[in-house]
């Protein structure tokens, strides 16, 4: 993996570029961003960077043998270790013994998410995890000599799951690594990280990806013209979501990129891009669009669930759950009854003989108001 096959992240590569320009390279490092923001990405491209003889000042050849040996993941010194189940025999599991599944997934796309591992893994809902004696398992490769003479680097992916008794047999030696090794944590989120390791590591903090860099990503593989503002806006700073989205034709998820992205413009307060949208859903045919209202009546029965209790609403799918984060509050006692009638009078007008896009641009308009009105009370 190169900088060149980042997916934006401009200012970060900037700044590794820099460190290794400078000759200050950390020990230990944080790849510190949410998920689909490419943080394990970044850390591939960065030891690839790093090692590759033929670097210019910008990136790594991407030709030579140590090039190649990184970007097929063969390189011997270059290590991954990474939450897994246990296994049930009294055999003590390391992450190794996960190491075809991982680099089949990773050589797929470096951009996956916890989720997309855990289907990798098992179909049962276990609990991924680092074992104590994966612990020992990294300790004791990177007590080895370099194979190629240059860096060896430890990629740790979620460090967020390691847990209290592996973090305290990793101190010493992320303290004080054998000289010439580095260590590439990557985590979504700081909250759940040990102090421990927290205090230890450079933080490098990865934003979300932007939508530009988003949509030049997506023409850059040929995805319709017509589709790109549409995914990149959805996406919402993930590549791995844009790239789920590329494919894909099931209806609920087309549906749920439709609502999400109409309720961004709702409470946005985004005239012009309600305008747009209800261009476009006069596109649809009237099946569809009824199809539609009782998808956006569900999700609104759903959020206002999720903003008066803490239960996890299992119907939820990861991308209505990531969204319902942020969208749950707007909905609540104050407009929930008018927003509901809204929708259902949308239903029943839908296709008789109504303009279909001053139809859905007034219900925009309306549930727009609905919205904003929690601001006043
Ligand atoms: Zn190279």
């Amino acid at each position: 993996m190169r900088f060149a096959d980042i997916i934006g992240q401009k200012d970060v590569i900037d700044r590794l570029r820099k460190a290794k320009a400078e000759d200050r390279i950390a020990h230990a490092q944080l790849f510190l961003g949410p998920e689909g923001s490419g943080n394990l990405a970044l850390a591939l491209a960065y030891a690839q960077f790093i090692n590759c003889p033929n670097a210019t000042t910008e990136d790594s050849c991407g030709t030579c043998p140590t090039c190649k040996k990184n970007s097929s993941l063969q390189f011997a010194d270059l290590h991954f270790s990474f939450p897994f189940f246990n296994k049930p025999n009294p055999k003590e599991t390391i992450s190794d013994d996960f190491g075809t599944e991982w680099r089949n997934r990773l050589l797929l796309s470096p951009y996956f998410g916890v989720e997309d591992w855990t289907k990798e893994l098992s179909k049962d809902n276990k609990q991924l995890l680092f074992s104590v004696h994966e612990a020992a398992n990294i300790v004791r490769k990177l007590s080895l000599k370099s194979f190629e003479g240059g860096y060896k680097i430890m990629i740790i992916w979620m460090a967020e799951m390691i847990g209290e008794n592996v973090a305290n047999k990793l101190l010493k030696i992320v303290e004080e690594p054998p000289a010439n090794t580095l260590f590439f944590f990557t985590a979504n989120s700081s909250e759940n990280i040990l102090n421990t390791i927290l205090s230890r590591v450079q933080v490098i903090q990865i934003p979300k990806i932007d939508e530009a860099s988003l949509s030049e990503g997506l023409k850059h593989l040929g995805v319709d013209e017509h589709k790109i503002a549409d995914i990149a806006h959805y996406a919402d700073g993930s590549w791995d979501i844009a790239m789920r989205l590329r494919e894909n034709n099931d209806p609920n998820e087309f549906f749920a990129m439709q609502f999400q992205n109409w309720m961004r413009h709702c409470y946005s307060k985004n005239v012009p891009a309600l305008h747009a949208w209800s261009e476009k859903m006069n596109e649809l045919t009237r099946e569809d669009l009824k199809h539609f209202l009782l998808y956006a009546l569900d999700q609104m029965r759903q959020n206002l669930i999720l903003n008066y209790t803490t239960e996890n609403i299992s119907r939820f799918t990861s991308s209505e759950k990531a969204f319902a984060q942020k969208f749950s509050p707007f909905i609540n006692h104050l407009n929930i009854e008018e927003i509901m009638l809204e929708l259902e009078a949308a239903h029943r007008s839908v296709g008789q003989n109504v303009n279909n896009k001053i139809l859905f641009f007034e219900l925009s308009m309306r549930i727009f108001r609905l919205l904003n009105r929690k601001e006043k009370a």
